[in-house]
């Protein structure tokens, strides 16, 4: 089936491409497999996404944006933004308008548009004319219907595999009017385990199997109707992982605890906001004397590549972990311990164990090519570039970066 599939691919890619879709508008599937780490690829547990990198463009990594968590850097792949300025700053973070709180599982909020800041791919490409089309990614849900995907559906954590890769299915089978042209796919099967049991565990490479068994799926059924040649499929993760130990925790209570403060946060990145602005100078320096295992900013020294200045729902003070360690605002309690025990991710953007994977297959891609790390905000003017946009002004993203990676 993989050598039929090749020898297709190849035959495809060399003679009948070149003459007959020129002229034609460009499909390009992006696909997410959350929490897939940059060195998964190399355990010989994924044949399917081997033969992509193989036969397609290949990354050694991807470099998320910081915090490396799943909302801020998936919202800056499709936008081409630092988390400063898409304001997707976190999985959860306090409005400092309203004082309300942001979360993944409160639908309004999901849903609001104030909370995205940036312009997804989809709506650039809504506004040029383009039928897109998301399988899940966050920011597709939002409730303004020209900033969202033609076709989108409402996160269902639980739908079933096969149902995701058939919804792509059917909607390449459109009629040509009503066709996507820009599509998503997403699972987040690493990324549970990931934080269940680690990057090193047994079930998590079973789940590398699994993933990997899901994208030999949907190679198939894309041959199956015609269009395995005709797409550029984006393969993607949002960040890595890390190990973390509940040996390894710090606690932050005992200095917390002298002041009124809202803290946001645990694990990787905490941030703090004392109710009396004059008590972010005697915290920053206590956190400071005790600096171990963590790092303490100010938010406006924050390090200049972590982009993470900018945004008023940034906190004034930000404690961020060394990779594998845990920060705990509160008195640790192992029960309550999620966080510091299995893998987690969130840390310093630039640290490898928090890169994850870029593969890219299709007409559009230089075949057989490897690369160093690609960073994920140049993805949104690659995608651009794809379809011969311009991308929007103001993002961060630089199509010099990562052009390369086209065909000529
Ligand atoms: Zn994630």
């Amino acid at each position: 089936m993989k050598i039929k599939r090749i020898l297709l691919y190849i035959l495809l890619v060399l003679f009948i491409i070149p003459s007959s879709v020129a002229s034609e508008r460009p499909y390009v599937l992006l696909i997410s497999l959350d929490g897939f780490r940059w060195d998964f690829i190399n355990r010989g547990l994924s044949p399917n996404i081997q033969w992509i990198a193989e036969n397609g463009v290949e990354a050694i990594s991807l470099e998320p944006v910081f915090p490396t968590k799943t909302f801020p850097t998936h919202y800056s792949i499709v936008t081409g933004m630092y988390a400063e300025n898409h304001g997707m700053i976190s999985n959860s973070f306090i409005d400092q308008e309203t004082g309300e709180r942001f979360g993944l599982r409160n639908r309004d909020m999901v849903e609001n548009a104030k909370y995205y800041q940036g312009e997804a791919i989809w709506e650039t490409l809504r506004r040029n004319g383009i039928i897109t089309a998301s399988y899940f990614w966050p920011g597709s849900e939002i409730n303004i219907e020209y900033r969202r995907p033609h076709h989108y559906h409402q996160y269902d954590h639980d739908r079933p595999h096969l149902d995701r890769i058939e919804g792509v299915i059917e909607w390449l089978q459109l009629p040509e009017e009503n066709r996507p042209r820009f599509l998503t796919l997403y699972f987040s099967d690493v990324d549970s385990e990931g934080h269940q049991t680690g990057p090193y565990s047994d079930e998590i490479n079973e789940t590398i199997v699994l993933v990997d068994s899901l994208m030999g799926i949907l190679l198939d059924r894309l041959e199956d109707i015609d269009m395995l040649d005709k797409l550029n499929i984006i393969l993607v993760s949002d960040h890595g992982f890390t190990e973390v130990t509940s040996d390894r925790v710090i606690e932050l209570q005992h200095i917390l605890d002298d002041y009124d403060v809202v803290t946001d946060g645990v694990g990787p990145v905490v941030m703090i906001k004392p109710d009396n602005p004059e008590d972010i100078e005697p915290i920053y320096l206590r956190l400071r004397e005790e600096e171990e295992n963590y790092k303490v900013y100010l938010k406006e020294e924050m390090p200049a590549y972590w982009h993470y200045s900018a945004h008023a729902y940034i906190m004034p003070i930000l404690v961020v972990a060394d990779i594998g360690w845990s920060l705990s605002p509160w008195q640790y309690n192992p029960a309550r311990g999620y966080f510091a025990t299995g893998g987690n991710h969130g840390y310093d953007n630039k640290h490898i164990d928090m890169h994850g994977i870029f593969y890219a297959i299709g007409p559009a891609f230089r075949p057989g090519y490897r690369t160093g790390t690609i960073r994920s905000i140049d993805i949104y003017p690659l995608i651009m570039e794809i379809f011969g946009l311009k991308p929007r002004s103001g993002i961060d993203g630089d199509l010099n970066n990562i052009r390369f990676l086209l065909k000529e």
